[in-house]
């Protein structure tokens, strides 16, 4: 850790450990978080950031610190939400903890060295579980002026490029033909099971790194309905993945003579993107981090490809962004989203880690704001990737 970054946080180490646990004790849900909005801007203000306050969103806030000069603006994201049942079993209250932290320590230094020019945003993105709160914030300028975006995001181990996947849904539904010849005996069960078979068999010749899960969701003789979601690095794989579904689901109409009916949810709510991890950003946060001691362990398969979705994967194809994942001591099966994950994103074990990543942020940030070439490079990087699509419309790169 620099010695700036070092001092700062070990001076607010109780202060910052005191906010996360707060956010844990009361954890809320997309869209609800009041108490974290206003624990966690009044905090900023105390720092001296210029703080917006419901920002967008009721509980999204924009908190920025510059020196005037004409530098990067490098946004560190915050999330703050909970689970239903669960309270924070997927850490977020430590997400805001460090970029909070981060967030702090960037400011600092600015304004212990006058040569780094730029300004800092550290940006209060509320219900990520869910709700797209990122997608909403992009869809209203948030990050018209952002040049780079970064957050870090607790789990099980440490990886620099976690596998996050595009995200849709489709909801499937047949029905008995009225006028059916009673001897032919088939109905709208037989052609849900006949789907669902249909979608199992065709899974086995994906790529690895597609996934699709399915449940028969009500089904009656007269009318039966499915709900799948479909993941894939890309949304040109998605669309392969589209097409393949349709065929699964009119084989199974064809097979049992029921009318069929899909229908792919792809509203923002349902349209998260695939993360495009910025090499150049997380090659320079690797090296703070290692350099802390943490080992990314993206070697293996199993344990950086378990594919989740997020909205900071939208955030991604709009500004060049990183969200490595870092390992707060939980262990199998205590995995995201289980009250066992919530124990650990609550307990002092997590603490140190989650501030060693906090400094690493702030050191990637510092180096983007003082190294202009770096920055070029991150940008041409971003600008040219193909994979690249409007975050939020997933028909406008489709069919
Ligand atoms: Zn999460």
């Amino acid at each position: 850790m620099s010695r700036l970054a070092e001092k700062v946080i070990r001076e607010n180490e109780s202060l910052l450990r005191d906010i996360s646990e707060k956010m844990w004790l009361n954890p809320e849900l997309s869209y609800h978080e009041t108490y974290a909005h206003d624990l966690l801007t009044s905090t900023l203000e105390k720092f001296g950031f210029a703080v917006k306050k419901q920002y967008i969103l009721p509980t999204a806030f924009r908190a920025e610190f510059g020196n005037g000069k004409d530098g990067p603006t490098v946004a560190i994201i915050c999330e703050y939400d909970a689970l239903p049942e669960m309270g924070h079993a997927c850490g977020h209250n430590l997400i805001a903890e460090i970029g909070l932290a981060a967030g702090i320590v960037v400011k600092a230094a600015m304004e212990n060295d006058s040569s780094i020019i730029g300004k800092v945003v550290v940006l209060g993105t509320p219900a990520e579980e869910g709700g797209g709160g990122k997608i909403k914030l992009i869809e209203n300028g948030a990050f018209s002026d952002i040049d780079a975006a970064l957050m870090a995001h607790p789990q099980m181990n440490n990886i620099l490029y976690p596998l996050i996947l595009d995200l849709a849904r489709v909801t499937v539904t047949y029905k008995m033909k009225e006028e059916l010849d009673p001897w032919e005996n088939v109905n709208a069960n037989d052609a849900a099971v006949a789907c669902y078979n249909n979608v199992a068999i065709i899974r086995r010749g994906f790529n690895p790194r597609w996934r699709v899960s399915g449940v028969i969701k009500r089904s009656t003789w007269e009318e039966t309905e499915l709900n799948f979601s479909y993941r894939a690095p890309t949304l040109r794989e998605l669309l392969t993945i589209k097409k393949k579904l349709k065929k699964c689901f009119d084989a199974a109409a064809k097979a049992t003579g029921c009318i069929c009916e899909y229908s792919f949810l792809e509203d923002a709510r349902n349209a998260y993107r695939g993360m495009i991890a910025n090499k150049r950003m997380a090659e320079v946060f690797a090296r703070h981090a290692e350099a802390k001691g943490i080992e990314f362990q993206d070697g293996n398969p199993r344990i950086c490809e378990s594919a989740v979705s997020t909205d900071m994967g939208n955030v991604s194809h709009v500004v060049p962004a990183i969200q490595p994942e870092y390992c707060i001591g939980a262990q199998a099966p205590h995995v995201n989203h289980t009250p066992g994950f919530a124990v650990f994103a609550g307990s002092s074990e997590a603490q140190e880690p989650s501030l060693k990543i906090a400094a690493s942020m702030a050191e990637t940030v510092l180096d983007l704001m003082t190294d202009s070439e770096l920055m070029m490079k991150v940008k041409v990087e971003f600008e040219t990737n193909p994979n690249r699509t409007h975050a939020g419309h997933i028909r406008q790169a489709g069919e």
